[in-house]
């Protein structure tokens, strides 16, 4: 059968592989199978790439399964779960079920797509049906692009023109209000506690589609009108909390800005600074997906090409003393064990650590970028990449590589009682506050009285900051950038700290 002579609307069966999607509401590809065919297979591949991902994920990704279970069943049908070779799982699955085909939302990585390419031409070789919707960004970059021959790499000429096509956001989609699935045997959820020994699963988020729509609710009820105001401090509980959310797809992101809008938009657009601020988060997301499809060279290398070249001295105990929080810098610490233990982390202080990892150890970034996604519940692709270039300076966009954070001014200005730092440095707890940022000022008696006795109870730093910086500099200096440093650069001394 050619794919063509299809007849959409009347088809007995489709498959519906479910990756990134783990909801019912407002998800095209299950919506439009469920208008094309009488049955719905909702299938999900426990595949290698779920058991490469890190702890944090693969707790919130079996939540978002039984949730998905549960409000699948609700509506009459299920969810069909396999193991394997994602190819194999389909094509077995095809044979079983005289399914016209696979409805999917379509991926970003490369490596991803190029695997669901192979698949795709496989399938239609069979005279089967392989449709891919997009449903991951608000509005998709082809219409932005309109009028342009090349894609957007600054974020506020990009947001210019997003916002320029803000209005052709489609609404959500109606609810679903049944489903019929042809009885499958399916694979059981793996269970969370046997696939993780050991793991404080509690400390890692929630997931799933319920818990995903009341993290909105309450965002969306107290803490978004603040949310300018509070966002970049990491002891209070400023921000939405719905990355692990977005990145597995438990919300989906028309959700998030239709409930924003309902809640926060008057007749002239948002025009509180709340709000408007989180929507400039969301459209930061959309700028990184973008950069990702155009340029999806971005996972192995440097934006900025020249970036490539710098030497990285990458000594291992550096990297294995940033990874353990271990650092003497306690900001960069509490961010690394928090990270460790809840699967999550601060945007401020992400930026924080990146930066000390790059500019203060001289680590390759992509070190630091694949230790993250090996932690983070919400580890993105096109976010993370985005995000670590932007503080080794290489990306589009990008922090300027002579700009770098001072820990200690960061820490003062973002954490300024310590709260943050004190609730994940347990050796710290004691320290009076004004040695909070900077322990190994403390005199010995009052080290004596806090019991942190520096390079026992907690290390003294392991690099000094203000010699590190000049290093950097020059590793910078020595390659991309030569050939705007010293016309930007009056000197070493006049260097700001970001704001
Ligand atoms: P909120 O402040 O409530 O933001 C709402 C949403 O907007 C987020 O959920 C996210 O989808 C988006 N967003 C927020 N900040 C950014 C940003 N700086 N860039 C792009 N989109 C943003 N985010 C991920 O989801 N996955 C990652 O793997 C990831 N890696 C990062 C690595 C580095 C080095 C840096 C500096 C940032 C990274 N971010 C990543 C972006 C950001 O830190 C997180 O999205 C945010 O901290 C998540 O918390 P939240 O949902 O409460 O954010």
């Amino acid at each position: 059968m050619n794919p063509a002579d299809v007849h959409i609307g009347t088809m007995d069966c489709l498959i519906v592989w479910i990756r990134r999607e783990l909801r019912i509401d407002d998800h095209l590809a299950l919506y439009a199978a469920l208008q094309d065919a009488r049955k719905v297979v909702p299938l999900f591949i426990i595949d290698k790439g779920f058991h490469a991902s890190s702890p944090a994920k693969k707790k919130v990704v079996l939540d978002g399964l039984a949730d998905l279970r549960s409000s699948l069943k609700y509506l009459g049908g299920n969810l069909v779960i396999r193991n394997g070779d994602p190819s194999a799982v389909l094509h077995a699955l095809l044979d079983d079920t005289s399914a016209s085909g696979v409805y999917l939302t379509g991926e970003f990585s490369p490596d991803l797509r190029l695997r669901d390419e192979k698949i795709r031409s496989s399938v239609e070789s069979r005279g089967k049906l392989w449709r891919e919707f997009h449903d991951h960004l608000l509005l998709d970059g082809e219409r932005i692009l309109q009028g342009r021959s090349s894609p957007y790499t600054v974020y506020t000429a990009f947001r210019r023109a997003w916002r320029d096509f803000e209005h052709t956001i489609p609404p959500s989609l109606p609810k679903i209000r049944r489903i019929v699935t042809p009885g499958l045997p399916s694979d059981p959820i793996p269970d969370v506690v046997n696939m993780l020994p050991g793991a404080a699963l509690h400390a890692f988020p929630p997931g799933g589609e319920s818990a995903a729509l009341n993290e909105l609710e309450s965002f969306l009820s107290g803490r978004v009108m603040a949310y300018h105001e509070k966002r970049d401090f990491p002891a209070l509980e400023g921000t939405s909390r719905l990355s692990h959310h977005l990145s597995t797809g438990s919300a989906g992101v028309r959700t998030v800005y239709h409930k924003l809008m309902g809640r926060s938009a008057g007749s002239r657009g948002l025009q509180t600074q709340g709000p408007a601020r989180f929507l400039d988060e969301l459209i930061w997301r959309e700028f990184y997906y973008q950069i990702l499809a155009n340029f999806p060279r971005v996972t192995s290398g440097s934006f900025k090409t020249a970036y490539d070249q710098i030497l990285w001295p990458s000594d291992k105990r550096y990297f294995d003393a940033w990874c353990a929080g271990m650092t003497g810098y306690p900001i960069v610490d509490a961010a690394m064990r928090q990270l460790r233990a809840e699967g999550w982390m601060h945007n401020r202080t992400r930026m924080i650590v990146a930066s000390f990892l790059i500019k203060d150890l001289h680590v390759d970034w992509r070190k630091g970028e694949e230790y993250f996604m090996q932690h983070l519940a919400d580890g993105d692709v096109a976010l993370n990449n985005g995000g670590w270039q932007w503080c080794a300076g290489s990306g589009n966009d990008a922090q300027p590589w002579f700009r770098m954070f001072n820990p200690v001014s960061q820490s003062r200005k973002f954490d300024p009682h310590g709260e943050y730092i004190t609730s994940y440095l347990p050796e710290i707890r004691r320290v009076p506050e004004k040695f909070v940022h900077e322990p190994w000022l403390m005199p010995p008696p009052v080290q004596q009285k806090a019991g942190c006795r520096i390079g026992t109870d907690y290390p003294a730093p392991i690099v000094d900051h203000a010699r590190e910086r000049v290093v950097a500099l020059e590793m910078y200096r020595g390659l991309g950038g030569r050939q705007f440093a010293r016309k930007n650069l009056p000197s070493f001394t006049h260097v700001k700290d970001l704001p």
